[in-house]
């Protein structure tokens, strides 16, 4: 039987309940705990694929492709384990299965209810992880007190019935602030917020405070008192130097030993963080830096690219320097004398994934700039297909060349759609998402970063390098790098003569983890590296040492 930890939030959005989540995640992986973990979001979108970035960050591509939120991409990160669609439900999944069961006269004509029916539904997702864990984390989105999330609210309440009080264990995150003119710390809304969940029949076992100070022994002897939860439940979880130092803070604060404790499992066991803790310290205190520019649409929320900022750092440990993005908003590069203005002296280029027409010539200008100044070059999935088309007018001289996403009636579509979605008509999930093999060629330095002759990466496009020019790109100097099994599709790019310019189809920057940075990621920062020094006379950092038995990313 799994045991269950039910993680909600309090207060204010945007407190780091994903990375508490996942950070509690990773000490009971390191304790030995097979950790599944799970995303409820209360929003009615079937799933945020059809969302704007702007609005919910990015979405998160899983193996089976699932679209999904973007803490999915923490837990992945955190635990190190491929999560599955599965993990990420929302309100608008819940009613869809609902109302399909209602038509089909599943519920033998009773009247269909928010409480059982939808309560049904979403305990019974919750429950399906528990067939594949030892513990699973489910963390509920949202702040307690929205309406939409009173319904999954009520569903991990009446879980404890259903699976028994010892095998849950519900943690509740909280907001102290810090009020300055009294240069105090300030419990209440904590402790409003555990009443509210309380009022719902949920009396939280551990309470995290989030905050931008450690708690003293007495204020959370304070809270412990007022909300009625046991003093080592109480943790205080401050602003930490990294993301991945909330583990080890979250460690010395007790609440995995808390927790293990309050589901009965074993104590004895401690978790093995030598690996994590050698990250941390790398990461808190990297040498030099590279600058990259990441030329997007939303550069305004880096949220938007998450797991392409995340795969950067964790390129950057490796090499052991630091990885400053340079956000540079695709329309703003209005002539490529402009892009070459705001672009050379960088030591790095990234054109990460993206759709439609907006700031699409900024994009194209901008893989120009690295083609032309020999400026190491990661283009990923949009980031191919500007790469192509600015290849096609600039050395082919087909001047206009474009991707018919973006110019319809283009004489030349070298970018276009792929066979199978001309007939699409539904915007959400009808992409080509989740992994897909990829064969690669010999003598590229496609190859000589992963090191193997077929890798496996998740997708989400629609559009595809059309096969008729592929004999003249290559003929021009584009290099094939990679192609799907049948040879039917071009997976990767790059330039023969140039020190890194490597382009794909797909999404590398969901594969990579703190301690195993993604091939491409890893090579393209370690070429970016490169150039800094020789601008700048440097010697190189070794590499961080890691446990390479783990280190295969394909299958
Ligand atoms: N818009 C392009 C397509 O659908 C690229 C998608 C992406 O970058 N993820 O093919």
């Amino acid at each position: 039987m799994a045991k269950h930890i039910l993680v909600t939030g309090g207060v204010s959005s945007s407190l780091g309940k994903g990375i508490t989540a996942a950070s509690l995640g990773r000490l009971l992986t390191a304790r030995g705990h097979r950790v599944l973990m799970q995303k409820l979001d209360p929003y009615v979108n079937v799933d945020p694929g059809t969302m704007n970035p702007l609005e919910h960050g990015e979405v998160f591509v899983t193996e089976d492709g699932g679209e999904t939120d973007l803490d999915l991409g923490h837990y992945e990160r955190f635990i190190d384990e491929n999560l599955h669609r599965a993990s990420s439900v929302t309100t608008g999944q819940i009613y869809s299965t609902v109302i399909a069961k209602e038509r089909r006269g599943d519920y033998l004509g009773k009247t269909v209810q928010v409480i059982p029916h939808v309560t049904d539904e979403i305990k019974a997702r919750i429950l399906l992880l528990g067939e594949d864990a030892d513990v699973v984390i489910t963390e509920v989105g949202g702040t307690v007190g929205d309406i939409e999330g009173l319904p999954f609210l009520e569903a991990i309440r009446q879980l404890r019935y259903d699976v028994g009080r010892e095998h849950i264990c519900y943690v509740h995150c909280a907001l102290v602030p810090f009020i300055a003119p009294t240069g105090e710390l300030k419990t209440k809304p904590a402790q409003h917020s555990v009443r509210e969940l309380r009022s719902i029949g949920i009396q939280p076992d551990a309470l995290v405070c989030r905050s931008d100070r450690a708690l003293d022994a007495e204020l959370k002897r304070k809270i412990a008192m007022m909300s009625d939860v046991d003093l080592d439940g109480v943790v205080s979880a401050h602003d930490a130097s990294s993301l991945y130092a909330v583990p080890l803070l979250l460690r010395d604060e007790g609440l995995d030993d808390f927790v293990v404790r309050r589901l009965g499992l074993d104590p004895a066991v401690q978790p093995d963080l030598a690996e994590w803790e050698r990250l941390v310290a790398r990461a808190i205190e990297p040498r030099d830096s590279v600058d990259i520019a990441v030329v997007g649409k939303y550069t305004d929320l880096p949220d938007a690219y998450l797991s392409v900022v995340e795969a950067l750092g964790h390129a950057g440990v490796h090499h052991g320097v630091e990885v400053r993005v340079r956000w540079v908003p695709a329309d703003e590069l209005v002539s490529p004398s402009e892009a070459r203005r705001v672009l050379q002296d960088v030591d790095g280029t990234l054109v990460p994934g993206g759709f439609g027409a907006r700031g699409i010539e900024g994009k194209v200008s901008a893989a120009r700039v690295a083609r032309e100044q020999l400026i190491p070059y990661l283009g990923i999935c949009l980031g191919l297909q500007v790469a192509v088309v600015e290849f096609a007018r600039h050395v082919l001289g087909l001047a206009e060349a474009h991707s018919s996403e973006v110019a319809p009636d283009t004489p030349e579509p070298v970018v276009d759609l792929m066979p199978d979605q001309y007939d699409v008509a539904d915007m959400g999930g009808t992409m080509r998402l989740g992994t897909y093999p990829c064969k690669l060629v010999e003598g590229t330095r496609a190859q000589a970063a992963y090191g193997e002759a077929v890798v496996y990466e998740r997708h989400r496009h629609r559009w595809e390098v059309a096969n008729r020019y592929r004999a003249r790109l290559e003929g021009a100097g584009m290099r094939i790098a990679g192609v799907s099994p049948d040879d039917r599709l071009v997976e990767m790019i790059e330039l023969a003569t140039h020190p890194w310019f490597v382009t794909c189809q797909f999404h590398p920057e969901f594969r990579s983890r703190p301690t195993r940075p993604q091939p491409l990621f890893r090579d393209f920062v370690g070429a970016a590296a490169q150039r800094m020094r020789e601008r700048s006379g440097r010697l190189p950092e070794t590499p961080l040492e890691v446990d390479q038995t783990a280190s295969t990313l394909t299958g």
